[in-house]
């Protein structure tokens, strides 16, 4: 059936985190102990109060129909009140959409933006949604590439400018996945200025907001800085926060036409957030955020466990600002796909080749904190005995 793939999903590579599934599979079919660095997946379960509030969500009829537009007011009230009070950002309920999964909005943006042949400026190595809408658009990515004497910041004095006249987004995803940096106050008013200047809109993608590791450098939103929202929207998730990533919530929120474009492609191609995932959401959002805290501290003892570990036998990790990720250089004489590959079968360790997101994360894997301390350690320990 592959040869009737149309042009554009023949142009698309295999999704990364898919094939290392299959992967993984294969070695636990041949009866591996796997550990399962791999997919950005947390390992943690949903918050007890969240799902309760699920279970009586999903009791009430008024939920079991058809959530049109774009979402509960109440929802979208809740998201303006998180808002302000994390990132002291003033939104309205009608400049916030509810999305299926922030993937849902950054996949589908480019349906109310993009005209064949339109640039869209592209972080990589970076989430491959970004080029995915791009692809289904007839958009043409341009790649910015992401390198470690840059902090992981695209250069955008080098895009050149008739790139930039061409482009109508911009994709930035701070704190980042996979490098796990984040970006300075003067990144986003640079950016600002380059987006007024050369009419693009930003689309901030800020899944990690939440998962970062010092309370006095709290990633910044995009939306705090000034002239933001007239240029910009930023995506937003529940999924890393609140570990629900199986439930699929997340919100665009920001600069009120572009939300209202994107709240117009989901009326008119999928529906909005069951209505019950929705309410959900709302106490996740409006009551106490200790389990945030209690997740965080987790992270921080799996990511100190992890880069020691990995700095002691001689590796060049990353130390992670925010994220759960850690970015770390290869060692020397070795390809990422070849480590990933001596990890998985000498060590039975799935991470994800730096260059799978993109050709500047060649030189580097990605590990995700996404299992336990101990498992952490025991992957260390294995790692010390592979011979390179
Ligand atoms: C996980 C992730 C998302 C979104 O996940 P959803 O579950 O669709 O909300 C968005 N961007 C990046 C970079 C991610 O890693």
């Amino acid at each position: 059936m592959e040869n009737r793939y149309n042009e554009k999903l023949k142009k698309l590579p295999p999704y990364l985190f898919i094939e290392i599934d299959k992967k993984k599979k294969e070695a636990v079919d041949r009866g591996a102990d796997i550990i399962s660095l791999g997919v950005g997946d947390p390992d943690l379960p949903t918050p007890e109060h969240i799902v309760k509030a699920m279970q009586e969500a999903v009791a009430k009829p008024a939920n079991h129909k058809y959530p049109f537009g774009a979402g509960l007011l109440t929802f979208r009230k809740a998201v303006t009140e998180w808002y302000k009070k994390r990132f002291n950002v003033d939104l309205n309920a009608d400049e916030v959409c509810a999305l299926i999964g922030s993937k849902e909005g950054i996949g589908h943006i480019h349906l109310g933006f993009i005209n064949p042949g339109d640039v869209v400026l592209i972080p990589e190595p970076g989430y491959p949604v970004y080029n995915t809408g791009t692809i289904f658009t007839n958009g043409v990515p341009y790649f910015m590439p992401l390198l470690e004497k840059n902090n992981f910041l695209p250069d955008l004095d080098a895009i050149p400018e008739d790139i930039a006249k061409k482009a109508k987004i911009i994709f930035v995803n701070y704190p980042n996945n996979p490098t796990a940096a984040i970006a300075p106050k003067e990144f986003y008013i640079k950016l600002i200025e380059f987006a007024k200047k050369n009419n693009i809109i930003v689309a901030s993608d800020a899944a990690y907001s939440e998962i970062y590791y010092d309370d006095n450098k709290k990633p910044s939103s995009f939306l705090e800085f000034s002239g933001a929202k007239e240029v910009g929207v930023e995506f937003h998730s529940l999924s890393k926060t609140y570990n629900m990533t199986g439930w699929r919530i997340g919100w665009v929120c920001g600069n009120k036409e572009v939300v209202a474009g994107i709240a117009k492609v989901k009326d008119n191609y999928d529906s909005g957030v069951f209505q019950a995932v929705q309410e959900a959401a709302i106490t996740a959002l409006t009551s106490s955020q200790k389990c945030v805290e209690d997740a965080r501290k987790i992270y921080l003892g799996r990511r100190d466990v992890l880069v020691e570990g990995l700095t002691k036998l001689g590796w060049d990790a990353n130390l992670p600002k925010a994220s759960f990720y850690v970015w770390a250089k290869i060692p020397k004489g070795y390809t990422s796909s070849q480590v990933v590959s001596k990890l998985l079968d000498e060590a039975a360790i799935v991470c994800t080749p730096g260059n799978g997101m993109g050709k500047s994360g060649e030189g580097y894997v990605r590990f995700a904190l996404t299992v336990s301390e101990p498992r952490i350690k025991e992957a260390v320990e294995r790692i010390s005995k592979i011979k390179w």
